[in-house]
């Protein structure tokens, strides 16, 4: 009856007082991940599942609280076990391929370079989006052996570029974090320029603002030994993040990466007050190369060239391209500038 519920709260109160152990007082937490067995319809293994659902929730967003299973709770993991599977055996039958963005000097529009952009088509056809599945490439490890294949193969498109004729081009490869800590990545990145014979002063790579603010001193470490093989290094997304200006002298980058979000604002902006002009300005002032991601329409890259950001990317453009169709898309670039 309503009466035997045990409420978690009264769990919880056991664990208010140190216990007393070997006559050392030890104070211990509990997380409580919990399921309502009148509105569960499932086995008792299954109970016992949603409970742990419940409990690994708890876990990472309620320390020493507790969570009720939902149905939405399930679904959601269940989703995510699923895609990691897909993930997994897609990326051994080779739906994994990488998609091109050029990079342009605004005041040219001549292409300099191009970003290398994941993307997963899956067996009936659809595409993932890169938002979606990297999570979960990350949570799941397998970013490990999917961002060294990234390295390959974008190296490998370089040297394809280059041997089209195109020799100042720069290729620049998104890092994860998950893949930056890893002991062997340093290793990876090597491999991948060895392996190729792309040359390192044409490779940049990107990592994210978010990224840049956790653990200085690994950080700074391993951005030097990256500088010591000679690819250069990007800061995604700037501007979303609060990095201080100290910290970011410190980690010697070579250039920031204006965010989309700025770059669509920057039209509506009253002049003089946008965060894209301060990062232009911060960019200068730290001697560091400045890009502006998302450019969409004319009047953003008029303003950002005024503003003094002299590259950009974005869709007004071109817009990610098939592998095949890069060197075809530089080539008529060329073209286009004899004509
Ligand atoms: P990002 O590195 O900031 O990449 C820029 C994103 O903006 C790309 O989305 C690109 O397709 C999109 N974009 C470019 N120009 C425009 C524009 O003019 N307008 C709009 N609305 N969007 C534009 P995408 O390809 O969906 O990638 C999303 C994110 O996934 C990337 O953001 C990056 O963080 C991550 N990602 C992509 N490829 C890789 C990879 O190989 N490794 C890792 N670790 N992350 C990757
Ligand atoms: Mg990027
Ligand atoms: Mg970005």
């Amino acid at each position: 009856g309503q009466a035997d519920l045990i409420e978690p709260a009264a769990v919880q109160d056991l664990f208010a007082a140190p216990f007393s152990i070997e006559g050392q007082d030890v104070q211990v937490s509990a997380t409580l991940g919990l399921v309502r067995l009148l509105e569960h319809d499932g086995t008792a293994t299954d109970a016992l599942k949603d409970a742990d659902i419940a409990l690994k929730r708890a876990k990472s967003q309620r320390r020493g609280g507790h969570f009720y299973f939902s149905r939405g709770m399930g679904v959601e993991i269940r989703e995510r076990v699923r895609l990691m599977h897909a993930l997994r055996g897609g990326f051994a039958r080779g739906e994994l391929f990488l998609a091109y963005q050029p990079q342009v000097e605004l005041a040219g529009r001549r292409a300099f370079g191009a970003e290398a952009l994941l993307r997963w088509r899956t067996e009936d056809g659809r595409f993932v989006p890169p938002d979606r599945f990297i999570p979960i490439a990350e949570y799941s490890g397998l970013i490990i052996d999917i961002g060294a294949w990234v390295l390959r193969e974008a190296c490998a498109e370089l040297v394809r570029v280059r041997a089209a004729g195109h020799l100042d081009f720069t290729m620049s490869i998104n890092v994860s974090q998950v893949q930056f800590r890893h002991p062997h990545f340093i290793d990876m990145l090597r491999q991948a320029l060895a392996g190729t014979g792309a040359p390192p002063e044409r490779v940049e790579l990107e990592i994210t603002e978010s990224m840049a603010m956790e653990e200085p001193d690994l950080l700074i470490e391993r951005l030097a030994e990256i500088k010591r093989t000679g690819v250069s290094i990007a800061i995604d997304d700037f501007g979303t993040g609060f990095s201080s200006l100290s910290y970011l002298q410190r980690l010697r980058v070579d250039r920031l990466k204006i965010d989309r979000a700025f770059v669509t604002e920057i039209t509506d902006a009253a002049r003089g007050s946008s965060i894209a002009e301060m990062v232009i300005e911060l960019g200068r002032n730290l001697g560091l190369s400045i890009i502006a991601e998302g450019v969409e329409d004319e009047r953003q890259a008029q303003i950002l060239q005024t503003l003094g950001c002299p590259l950009a990317q974005g869709y007004l453009f071109a817009r990610p391209l098939a592998p095949e169709a890069l060197i075809e898309w530089l080539g008529n670039d060329a073209l286009t500038r004899a004509a």
